[in-house]
């Protein structure tokens, strides 16, 4: 059945002291940033709250936590991104975790108890991981979201190399060298290429009693494809992909637990359930999202409906049900495309979904101040692509004016990542830096953010843990078959966090 897609205009509320209506945006992400910079011009103050100092270009998170770029080159100071702005004198950036939102006053709640008035509202809090009710695996895999995420996943590989080095027992060695990743999602896949790349090329002269060379990468995935929101063909070219770089893909392999000395995980083989452990030291997260716990205490104070995930499911225009001047936006948001209103189609979770619906908050607080029907979201897809590590990618791109996709894979698309990627960073010096460490790389191999905090004052007794594994069978290098019949175990599994 067509949906009415335009809600009706509603006269827009008024301050009673007479001042400019307050637009609060909570998360200054790639949703938060551009409804802000979209309300520059209108007769409004902007408050933008978000609990980091920086704006985050999370699709080269990875790259941070392989050390293959500092953190300044993919993250901006929110003031300094917005700075025309504030000296506009419209805007206000505020450094806060927002806790939770009191509809009945209006009021967003700051974690130190503040509460802060809005007439407009934007909520553009992002995700965050999801364990599937398995948090104690947290800190044994971290995922990767956040900065902090990053640094602690550069921290643990790198001291890993740093760790086996150092062990003379060459069966404790092993599982230092055995890297696992969780999810072969592309995140997973470019976090797997990217470790296969450092050990195989970054490393491979500079330690004497180890060959960084044999360190194993193994990612370990539940789906019987990797990248399964893509085409077949592109899955299986990123599988080929993978295994030419040195990855080994476990496919149709469910985790059941994670601990400090590795991974378990249950396989059908032959129409056999069979249980494995693999030993590994060093474990990434990238197979579960959530969205952001705000959603929850939105859902608390509205009674909006959440989906599976806990995205908050808005009304065409992005607003919350019952709640015309509250919009929810980004990855947080379960919103629905109205291209063709009759048939609307469901909004992926990416940047160019959480910007266009940035934008798209920010015109229809516009036109309801003016009195003006708000109109419903159309996302405009241009295509996915993913990484998989060097000279390797899968791309799939709509053709402007035409209903054609093209899809190509390899060094074509590698490339063509590169540009997207450097294009869409925020500014001309974090440009510049990113393709100058990008083309060092590519012809050095190396990898220049190599250096981390002192881990033990970071993760007491990192670097000192010597208890041996428990009792498994430690699977030699070798295939993705092999690994899983070798790794093959009844599993227990001490807690010792390393
Ligand atoms: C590792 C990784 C790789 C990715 N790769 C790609 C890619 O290649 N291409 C692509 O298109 N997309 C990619 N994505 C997805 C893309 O980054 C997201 O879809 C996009 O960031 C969503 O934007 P957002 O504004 O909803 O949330 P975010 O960009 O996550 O921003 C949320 C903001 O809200 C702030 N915040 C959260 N909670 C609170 C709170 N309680 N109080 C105050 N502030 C808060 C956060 O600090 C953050 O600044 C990737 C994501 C990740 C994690």
């Amino acid at each position: 059945m067509p949906q009415n897609t335009a809600l009706a205009p509603t006269p827009p509320p008024n301050r009673p002291d007479g001042q400019r209506p307050r637009v609060v945006i909570v998360g200054c992400g790639f949703g938060g940033l551009e409804a802000a910079k979209a309300l520059s011009k209108a007769d409004v103050e902007i408050v933008v709250v978000d609990r980091t100092n920086h704006h985050l270009f999370q699709p080269l998170l990875y790259q941070v936590a392989t050390a293959g770029l500092p953190a300044p080159a993919i993250a901006a100071p929110i003031r300094h991104v917005l700075r025309k702005q504030i000296a506009h004198g419209n805007l206000t950036v505020l450094m806060g975790e927002v806790t939770s939102i009191d509809t009945a006053s209006n009021c967003i709640v700051l974690d130190g108890g503040e509460h802060l008035h809005y007439d407009e509202l934007i909520i553009a809090a992002g995700a965050t991981h999801s364990y599937f009710g398995n948090d104690q695996w947290a800190k044994y895999a971290p995922g990767l979201k956040t900065l902090g995420d990053a640094f602690t996943i550069r921290r643990r590989v790198l001291t890993a190399f740093e760790q086996a080095e150092r062990e003379m027992d060459p069966a404790a060695r092993e599982p230092w060298l055995t890297f696992a990743v969780v999810g072969a999602g592309p995140t997973g896949v470019e976090m797997a290429g990217t470790l296969a790349e450092i050990s195989q090329h970054t490393l491979r002269e500079e330690f004497r009693r180890i060959d960084s060379r044999r360190a194993r990468v193994i990612l370990i995935e539940g789906a019987p494809r990797v990248l399964g929101v893509y085409p077949e063909d592109l899955s299986e070219r990123a599988n080929e992909q993978l295994k030419d770089l040195g990855v080994e893909v476990l496919l149709g392999a469910k985790v059941t637990n994670i601990t400090a000395f590795g991974v378990h995980f249950d396989t059908v083989e032959n129409g056999v359930p069979t249980s494995h452990f693999l030993p590994s030291r060093t474990v990434v997260w990238g197979a579960g999202v959530a969205a952001s716990p705000l959603g929850r205490s939105l859902a608390k104070s509205t009674g909006c409906e959440l989906d599976r995930a806990g995205r908050v499911v808005v009304q065409p225009d992005l607003t919350v049900p019952g709640h015309p001047n509250i919009y929810v936006v980004g990855d947080l948001a379960s919103a629905k495309s109205y291209q063709d209103p009759a048939n609307p189609t469901p909004v992926p979770g990416i940047s160019p979904g959480a910007k266009q619906m940035g934008r798209k908050a920010a015109f229809n607080i516009i036109r309801r101040r003016r009195g003006l029907e708000t109109q419903a979201f159309r996302y405009f897809d241009y295509g996915s692509l993913a990484t998989i590590g060097r000279r390797a990618a899968v791309a799939m791109i709509d053709l402007p004016f035409t209903k054609k996709q093209v899809k190509f894979s390899g060094f074509p698309a590698w490339l063509f990542w590169l540009f997207v990627h450097v294009y869409f960073l925020i500014g001309f010096r974090n440009r510049i830096v990113v393709m100058w460490d990008w083309a060092w790389a590519y012809f050095t191999s190396q990898r220049h953010a190599r250096v981390f905090p002192d881990p033990h004052a970071l993760e007491p007794n990192a670097m000192l843990v010597r208890v041996p594994p428990p009792s498994a069978v430690a699977s030699p290098a070798g295939t993705a078959a092999a690994a899983t019949k070798a790794a093959t175990t009844s599993a227990p599994g001490s807690t010792n966090a390393a």
